[in-house]
């Protein structure tokens, strides 16, 4: 039996894929390990998302070569969908394939090796290509499961690659998605999380809203909690609001991807919304969830960002009062537009995201302060720490309470947690 290891440094979608590709090559008979030096087979499962992603998966499949030369090292996914002649000429990957087909990978592989010959195959992506639904049924011990549920980006924005290397929306049916959810209900899990490269678009072309794939996980039996992963904000409307507000299982956790709380630098990026409209939006949700939590992803060093939109870019995010904040700095990308205009010296950009990563843990903490005295319902996690019970609350705090009160597991249940105390990562509490 072959032994095969994992490895991606990309986004959430790309970390969910991976654990698809896992569960497509078991069932092919290979036998997945943790110790790379072990494998016959190691994948290395790019991401595309930013440029330091490329180069992670590069310099990875290259080092994998030099430390384990007797394995057949794949590189797949967005890089070389994004980038067919530059991942082909990568001579250190034994087999090369793109987003496409993903379910024949192991084949692919198999071929490989009894013909002792390299293989590259990446399909283009074309217009009428449909939803690639690869079956798997989890083999972990988790309360929660991500669903990817939508690909593709038509948006264009000026700095991502993504539309090059996952093509036109497509959206997985709400039939399957029901299937799914049943699924995972019957494995033991209690929370799904919907994801997607953007969700925001679920169902574009099949007349759908992302509200109706919630409706089919919320109504699943055994399902209690639904939330949604990373969401772009032009797509949330009133009545999409209204339907998820009439929803007790859905979470209220909103990451509104924002990338730029400045006009100008939104207009540069193709952003399809200014800031007054992002701002109207989290008001919008704050009327109909009280108790939601706001996070975000914001890029810094953007082309042309002088120190003045930079600040309106902060006093943005102070006003809205994210939860938390990932801050990226800005990193060309061959074959964007952004890429072409004038960039920001790499000081600068260094410094901006010192000082966005700076409010940013402020904020976290002030949000986190706000919820001392709060009695929320936790769902509680797998038993990882000696020391503390953990598990979320419907908003995504992490809240730990100690196990000196309570020895016996807790694990996917719900219980009700009185918070006492709060750092800038998580809150601490008594069950009630
Ligand atoms: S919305 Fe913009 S940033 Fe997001 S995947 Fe599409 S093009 Fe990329």
């Amino acid at each position: 039996m072959y032994k095969v290891f994992f490895i991606t440094f990309g986004c959430k979608v790309s970390q969910y894929e991976t654990e698809l590709l896992r569960s497509c090559f078991t069932d092919a008979g290979f036998d997945p390990t943790d110790k790379p030096e072990d494998a016959d087979v190691i994948v290395v499962n790019s991401c595309t998302v930013t440029g330091s992603g490329d180069s992670k998966s590069v310099y990875a499949v290259r080092k994998l070569r030099r430390d384990v030369p007797d394995a057949a090292i794949v590189l797949t996914g967005c890089m070389p969908q994004a980038a067919p002649e530059a991942a082909e000429k990568i001579a250190e990957a034994d087999i090369v394939t793109g987003t496409k087909d993903r379910a024949k990978l192991p084949e692919l592989v198999l071929s490989a090796l009894s013909e002792r010959r390299r293989i590259v195959e990446i399909t283009p992506l074309s217009r009428d290509d449909e939803f690639e639904e690869i079956a798997y049924v989890p083999t972990d011990s988790h309360t929660r499961a991500f669903v990817k549920i939508q690909d593709g980006c038509e948006c264009y924005c000026t700095y991502c690659m993504i539309p090059y290397a996952r093509g036109r929306f497509r959206s997985k049916p709400l039939e399957a998605l029901r299937q799914e959810a049943a699924m995972l209900a019957a494995n033991g899990r209690r929370e799904i999380v919907l994801t997607g490269i953007n969700i925001a678009f679920y169902g574009h072309r099949e007349g759908l809203r992302l509200a109706d794939a919630v409706e089919v996980c919320c109504k699943t039996e055994g399902i209690e909690r639904v939330r949604l992963g990373s969401i772009e904000p032009e797509m949330m409307l009133p009545d999409d609001l209204d339907r998820l507000a009439a929803l007790p299982q859905f979470c209220p956790q909103f990451h509104l991807s924002l990338q730029s709380g400045c006009a100008a630098t939104l207009k540069r990026m193709n952003r399809r919304y200014t800031p007054e409209e992002y701002a109207a939006l989290v008001e919008q949700i704050r009327l109909r969830f009280p108790e939601a939590s706001f996070t975000t992803d914001i890029m810094v060093g953007f082309p042309n960002e002088t120190e003045q939109e930079f600040a309106e870019s902060m006093a943005f995010a102070e006003r809205i009062g994210f939860s938390r904040i990932h801050v990226f700095q800005y990193s060309p990308r061959n074959g964007t537009p952004a890429a072409k205009m004038e960039q920001v010296p790499d000081a600068v950009k260094h410094e901006r995201a010192d000082r966005m990563k700076a409010l940013g843990e402020r904020l976290a903490r002030e949000y986190m302060q706000s919820l001392v005295g709060k009695t929320v319902p936790v769902l509680f996690e797998r038993e990882r720490c000696a020391e503390f019970h953990q598990g979320h609350a419907p908003d995504y705090t992490l809240i730990k309470i100690s196990r000196k009160n309570s020895k016996k597991s807790l694990r996917n249940q719900i219980f009700y947690v009185t918070i006492e105390e709060a750092d800038c990562e998580c809150c601490y509490g008594k069950i009630i």
